[in-house]
């Protein structure tokens, strides 16, 4: 009998995406047994903090581990990627994965501006690889059935957004200056790590932003210096501050190429509010709202009655996106790490048809490109045009 191959994953960074990178590549054959390939075997694991991927190995079963991530890419038994670093390795990282030949799923942002995002797109088109990008929202079985009863016209055309994401992850002013709070390791701040999220849910849920107008502000100026392996949830010592180089907060207007406005807003620094994020589409006929923290329900009226219509909540069920992959009835709650579980199969789905499923590297441009227009318009104080990205070449 044709045994067919199991998938040798490698995972390059091991903090907290990393780890949940391979805990989803691990419960793959739990949750979608009938896909080829599985159970995925954990072959390789790198990170650059010393001791971390040796024991990062040992707890979740890696056949080997190395501290220099060029040891992973030449790994022969390496199909497929999971790149989980800070930000501003992502472009290096991503072109040699695609480089290699090896199949990429890739953390957002791909790269810090368009043009570093461009890099990668252009590498994984040349290589003829899948990828897959961390926008992993867009699986939520809610919000698949929040886009289908869009398509079916279930609250008319939309006319305005809004989507919030409050959350309080820098909101002590003794968080370690990781990463996350520099331009050269992260880029922008907030922009970049969660309304990312925001705008890539929108443009699936609503379509293409074609102009926006932004505004950015930061709140704590100074930070403790992390030690090494602070992560941005670590708290530090006042005897030695650094400066914080990117934005605490963001608010933009967008305007859709349909018509529809929006309103979005991320925060890293509001005081008890914590992942609180969701949004609420209005259109001509009712409305559709969700919020993460209860992630299996829709709020959603939908009717010809214009004033006074009734809303109802939905709890998503088995014909919900994937929800029938992980519980057997309605109701019962799904967790973030799920949703990095749905990620997964939607690669591997890729990856066995060859027809891409789920995000991929060009979303993570046309979001880009919205990003950009915001920060351009940051500076010249004024509404700017989204550019139409289109993958180009390597700029080398
Ligand atoms: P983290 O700081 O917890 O982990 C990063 C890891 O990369 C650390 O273990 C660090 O030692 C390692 N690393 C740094 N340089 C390296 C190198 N040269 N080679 C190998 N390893 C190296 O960060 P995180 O919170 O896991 O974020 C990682 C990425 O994931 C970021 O791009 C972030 O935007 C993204 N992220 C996405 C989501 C999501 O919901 N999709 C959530 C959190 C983070």
């Amino acid at each position: 009998m044709c045994q067919v191959k199991r998938i040798g994953v490698g995972v390059i960074g091991f903090g907290w995406m990393g780890q949940v990178h391979a805990r989803a590549w691990s419960r793959l054959i739990h949750h979608y047994p009938e896909l080829p390939g599985l159970p995925a075997r954990l072959v390789h694991v790198s990170d650059s903090a010393p001791g971390r991927a040796e024991s990062g190995a040992q707890q979740y079963g890696f056949e080997r581990s190395s501290e220099d991530w060029l040891n992973l890419i030449s790994d022969p038994d390496v199909d497929v990627v999971s790149v989980t670093t800070p930000n501003f390795l992502h472009r290096e990282m991503g072109i040699a994965v695609a480089e290699a030949g090896k199949h990429l799923w890739i953390e957002k942002p791909v790269g810090i501006r368009s043009a570093e995002t461009n890099d990668v797109v252009a590498a994984v088109a040349k290589s003829g690889v899948m990828s897959a990008v961390g926008f992993n929202y867009r699986v939520a079985p809610a919000v698949v059935k929040a886009k289908l009863l869009l398509d079916e016209g279930a609250i008319g055309r939309v006319t305005t957004v809004s989507s919030n994401w409050s959350s309080d992850y820098s909101a002590h002013p003794l968080g370690a200056l990781s990463w996350r709070f520099t331009r050269e390791y992260a880029g922008a701040g907030v922009l970049l790590d969660l309304m990312s999220h925001e705008i890539d849910l929108l443009r699936y849920l609503v379509g293409e932003v074609e102009s926006t107008i932004g505004q950015v502000n930061t709140f704590i100026h100074e930070r403790p210096k992390a030690s090494n392996g602070s992560s941005h949830y670590s708290l530090g010592d006042s005897a030695s501050m650094g400066t914080v180089e990117n934005d605490d907060w963001a608010s933009a207007l967008l305007g859709f190429r349909n018509g529809a406005r929006g309103l979005i807003e991320a925060s890293r620094a509001s005081v008890g509010d914590q992942n609180n994020y969701g949004f609420v589409l209005h259109g001509t006929k009712g409305f559709i709202q969700w919020n993460f923290r209860r992630m299996g329900e829709l709020i959603v009226s939908s009717g010809n009655d214009y004033e006074n219509q009734s809303t109802k909540t939905i709890f998503v069920g088995l014909d919900d996106g994937d929800y029938g992959n992980f519980q057997p009835g309605a109701g019962i709650s799904m967790g973030y790490d799920d949703l990095k579980v749905i990620e997964a199969s939607n690669l591997l789905k890729s990856i066995s048809s060859g027809v891409q499923q789920g995000s991929s590297v060009q979303d993570a441009l046309a979001v880009a490109g919205v990003l950009d227009a915001i920060e351009r318009s940051i500076q010249s104080q004024s509404w700017e045009p989204v550019s139409v990205v289109r993958a180009g070449t390597l700029t080398g």
